[in-house]
């Protein structure tokens, strides 16, 4: 449908037949802006695993969409995540998201497997050194909770960079401004790899609202008042949710961001209409341009 939108778009392994359907509905709907890839999270646990590598060579074999699979280093070896990279590889699938991954306890702190990579940094590492892949890295415009403060998070994310990450996708946020500030101090740490934004339109604020305290995304008090009395029209916060994250994408833009990936929840309509929008802009724009001036 169009070559000039930068997008990728993410998708997590569905539950059940249903969800699985819905999701790959998502996905056919979602292709139509041709995106450059489509990322699948990686859960813990052998279940999870498994729904993950499946997914992945499903999209791999049914789609012509290229996929990157998400890894993470929780409860796996370095043998184990290793084995699984270069399965993807043989299969043709060379784009990896490389992360630590968070413990799925309530209130327990991460801890590497005793044979595994102890960070993402650490399977970066590995990982460039078993085969010829993209690896993207996670970052956090405003700072990963477990980071003491935002010098060492710059320096953690730095690390992976010099370990060979090729690009690194961002923690959803809503607030321009720390993107963009995120971005000025990354470069001057001398991060010169793409930073591409996460975003991540809001379908269900009280769920979102949840998600963000436990990764640490702030909620602008503007963003938190759009919603205020909507609690129990789901229909209208979508609406709301879509147009927040349409803004969002447009102040992005006119700082100079090329590139977007979208946190979809399975679900194809709020991503949709954004980037709709952003397809009907960019023929405005086009149209605008003005013509050759003959004297
Ligand atoms: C784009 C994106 C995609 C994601 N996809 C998934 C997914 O598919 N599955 C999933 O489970 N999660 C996913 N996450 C969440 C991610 O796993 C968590 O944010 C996790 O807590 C940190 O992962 P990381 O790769 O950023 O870690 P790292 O960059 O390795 O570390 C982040 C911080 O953790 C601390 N840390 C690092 N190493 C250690 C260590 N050895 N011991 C103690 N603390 C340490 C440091 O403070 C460091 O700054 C994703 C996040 C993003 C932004």
């Amino acid at each position: 449908m169009n070559k000039d939108l930068n997008i990728s778009f993410e998708f997590f392994p569905a539950k059940d037949e249903l969800g699985h359907e819905n999701l790959w509905l998502s996905l056919k709907k979602l292709e139509q802006f041709s995106p450059k890839f489509v990322s699948v999270t990686f859960g813990a646990g052998g279940g999870e695993r498994d729904k993950s590598d499946f997914l992945v060579k499903k999209i791999n074999n049914k789609s012509n969409t290229p996929v990157a699979g998400h890894l993470t280093c929780v409860d796996m070896s370095k043998d184990e995540i290793n084995s699984i990279a270069l399965d993807w590889l043989n299969n043709g699938i060379n784009r990896i998201v490389a992360l630590r991954g968070d413990v799925r306890k309530i209130n327990s702190k991460y801890v590497p497997h005793k044979k595994g990579y102890i960070n993402a940094a650490d399977m970066v590492n590995g990982l460039k050194k078993l085969g010829n892949f993209e690896i993207l890295v996670a970052g956090y415009p405003e700072k990963h909770p477990d980071s003491e403060n935002e010098i060492k998070d710059l320096e953690n994310l730095k690390n992976k960079v010099d370990q060979g990450a090729d690009k690194i996708i961002t923690q959803f946020f809503f607030n321009d401004e720390k993107f963009l500030r995120f971005r000025d101090k990354a470069i001057a740490v001398g991060i010169k790899v793409p930073i591409i934004p996460g975003i991540l339109p809001i379908d269900n604020f009280e769920k979102i609202k949840n998600f963000s305290k436990k990764c640490g995304t702030t909620i602008p008090n503007w963003v938190e008042q759009e919603f205020n009395g909507l609690e129990k029209d789901n229909e209208i916060q979508k609406i709301v949710g879509a147009s927040i994250a349409c803004d969002l994408v447009k102040k992005l833009q006119a700082e100079g961001v090329n590139e977007f990936h979208f946190y979809t929840l399975n679900k194809y309509e709020l991503s949709y209409a954004v980037c709709k929008r952003l397809i009907a802009d960019k023929i405005k724009i086009k149209k605008n341009q003005p013509k050759e001036l003959h004297v």
